[in-house]
């Protein structure tokens, strides 16, 4: 069943160019083992011609979240709280028939695998003219040149030709490209990227994310740019979330939350990562533990059990005692500021070099 129901949550900051306003979203399934916690009280906002970054491990709620934003839960197991305002009107109780309007005409969504977009049984060409055709009420003529068009616009060789073919026929970064021709053909105001290119080789992987920088430069769409590699978030993203056991735990620009973070689960992902041309002398450093149940997810911070600095907080705040995320550029912990600066410079800066 899918509710509305206004609840005491997670502040952002709300812009005035802000296309999409997630509020206090809060999405649970209902499962044989019991009520799984996908997202718990997540707010945030995304401008026009902007990209907002969204990282965290896998059972996040990374996905999920952006799936509810497209309405594409399953109604009869998913309880949806919260609002999701696109310019201003809110998805969480606009009907199905209507998400049905908005999907592909205002908001589209690229996935990892293209297989799981595309149909083996269609031309790539068909698939892309019939949601303009949908959308436009264009004529067939009319969508298949827009079809061509979008092939052009992709860097797909040989258009023309190529619109006839199937997709098993294009090899896998032609099929990610045809996804995003797909995704892209009604000029789509909102464009949720989930881990678009992690199926591909590093060389293929650039080319689509420079083909995505310019298409929004073109179309001035705003960007959701699901990953969890911290490499192509800095290259693609102007702010960044991170998310952990279904809420942010850490917001701001892109660049500040990069060079200065300020939650010790972005300080884990950081240090995990490896680096091009960083000291082979420090090792990487994986977060130990393993993501939290969202079944029976931890009391207090979520990151408590896995987390190393717990320590540093008098008392037993961190296990009993939700961290709110503040206002702004902002990480939900209850470390003071001059600790989180302090441990910053002394053990992570290091490790980052
Ligand atoms: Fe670690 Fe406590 Fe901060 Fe959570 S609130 S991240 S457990 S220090």
């Amino acid at each position: 069943m899918t509710t509305l129901t206004k609840t005491e949550g997670e502040k952002a900051p709300t812009g005035p160019d802000s296309f999409l306003s997630v509020r206090d979203l809060r999405v649970r399934f209902s499962t044989e083992d019991g009520i799984v916690k996908a997202v718990d009280g997540l707010s945030f906002d995304v401008e026009r011609g902007k990209t907002l970054g969204i990282v965290g491990e896998s059972g996040s709620g990374k996905s999920v979240t952006n799936l509810t934003v497209l309405g594409l839960h399953n109604p009869k197991t998913t309880t949806v709280e919260g609002e999701i305002l696109l310019e201003g009107q809110d998805l969480v109780t606009t009907p199905e028939k209507e998400l049905e309007k908005l999907r592909g005409n205002k908001v589209a969504m690229i996935f990892q695998d293209p297989l799981t977009a595309l149909s083996p049984y269609y031309t790539v060409g068909r698939q892309i003219a019939e949601p303009y055709m949908k959308h436009t009420g264009a004529s067939k003529k009319e969508a298949r040149d827009r079809a061509i068009e979008m092939l052009t616009k992709v860097g797909i060789p040989q258009p023309k030709t190529r619109v006839d073919d199937y997709p098993h026929q294009f090899s896998g970064g032609m099929r990610q490209r045809a996804m995003i021709a797909m995704a892209l053909v009604c000029d789509p105001d909102l464009l949720i990227a989930d881990e678009p290119t992690t199926a591909l080789d590093v060389t293929v992987q650039a080319q689509i994310l420079d083909l995505l920088k310019d298409l929004q430069q073109e179309f001035g769409s705003a960007i959701i740019f699901i990953t969890h590699d911290l490499g192509v978030i800095s290259d693609m993203a102007d702010d960044l979330l991170v998310m952990y056991s279904g809420r942010a735990v850490e917001r701001g620009g892109v660049r500040e939350v990069l060079r200065e973070p300020r939650h010790p689960y972005t300080w884990g992902l950081l240090s995990s990562m490896p680096r091009l041309g960083g000291s082979t002398s420090q090792p990487l450093m994986p977060i130990p533990g393993s993501p939290p149940s969202l079944l029976n997810p931890p009391s207090g911070c979520p990151f408590h059990p896995r987390c190393t600095f717990k320590d540093q907080v008098s008392g037993d705040r961190c296990s009993t005692e939700r961290p709110p995320l503040g206002e702004g550029r902002a990480a939900a912990c209850h470390l003071t500021a001059e600790q989180k600066q302090t441990i910053f410079i002394d053990k992570i800066q290091p490790r980052l070099r």
